[in-house]
Parts: C-alpha cells; structure tokens; sequence
C-alpha cells in the first residue's frame, strides 16, 4: 500500500491514462477471444492494482458494474462510467463520457489495429 497521497494520485493519473488508452484501441468489433481477454484484463488490473485500498474499492465497484467487452464503444463506455464513480467516491467532477472521442489517442495510428484485444 502506497501511503503517500501524492504519489498515490500520480499513479492513478498514470494509469487511468493507460486504461482509457487500452479501451480507446479495443477493436469496434471483437472476438470472443478478445472479449474474454479484455474481461480477465480488467479483472486482474483491479486484483493487482497497486494502491490495496483501490484495489478494493475497485473490486467493489466491479462487481456493481460487470465489465462490458462487446466493443470498443462499450468498453470505453464502460470504463469511463466506472472512472465516474471513482471521482464522485472521491468527490471529484463527474467527467463527460461524450467527449472521449480523440480524448485517448495513443498515436500509434491504425495499421495494428486488428492485432489488439
Ligand atoms: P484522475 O481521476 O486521475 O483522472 C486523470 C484525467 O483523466 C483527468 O484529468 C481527466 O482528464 C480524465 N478523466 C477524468 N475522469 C474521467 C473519466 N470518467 N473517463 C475518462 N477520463 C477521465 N485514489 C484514492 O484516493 N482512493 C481510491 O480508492 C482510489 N482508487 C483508484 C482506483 C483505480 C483503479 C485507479 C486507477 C485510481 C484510483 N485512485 C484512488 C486514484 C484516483 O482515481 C485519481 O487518479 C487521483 O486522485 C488523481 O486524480 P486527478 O484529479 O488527477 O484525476
């Protein structure tokens, strides 16, 4: 368990970033394979999830609101809702999920796309 706040907080910018990311480049139309790959994903992420406390708010919150894996519409849909909740649970501003857009590019432009998932 990481006590300082201040790193606490850089590692949660670190990997929100990095979770919003992996949705933003889930493909719009996956496999079951990839589905079932993306749900363990995030499973785990929150199991191994560095800050014990948040782990185990996260898990909490997994289990209200079951990853949606369907597509990468879904998915960011998803982990946009589940950070919101994060924010309201510490009092921060609820984010508006419809500008996710461009909001996570990762600039690694589309030519791999189809081997992600
Ligand atoms: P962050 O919440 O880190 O967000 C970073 C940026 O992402 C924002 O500036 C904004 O541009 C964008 N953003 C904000 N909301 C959304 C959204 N809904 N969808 C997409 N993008 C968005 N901290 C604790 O103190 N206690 C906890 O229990 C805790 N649990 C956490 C669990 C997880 C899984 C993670 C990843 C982090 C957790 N944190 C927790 C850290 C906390 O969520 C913040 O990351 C940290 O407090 C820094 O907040 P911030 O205001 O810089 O913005």
């Amino acid at each position: 368990k990481l006590g300082n706040e201040t790193v606490k907080a850089e590692l949660g910018r670190a990997t929100w970033k990095y979770f919003h990311t992996v949705m933003a480049r889930f493909p719009e139309t996956p496999t079951e394979d990839q589905k079932e790959a993306l749900r363990s994903y995030i499973y785990l992420f929150a199991r191994l999830y560095p800050c014990g406390e948040c782990a185990e708010h996260f898990m909490q919150h997994l289990s209200k609101y079951p990853p949606q894996v369907s597509s990468r519409n879904a998915a960011s849909g998803w982990a946009c809702f589940i950070h919101n909740e994060v924010n309201a649970m510490l009092d921060k501003p609820e984010f508006d999920c419809t500008n996710l857009g461009e909001f996570y590019d990762c600039g690694c432009g589309e030519d791999d796309e189809e081997g992600k998932g």
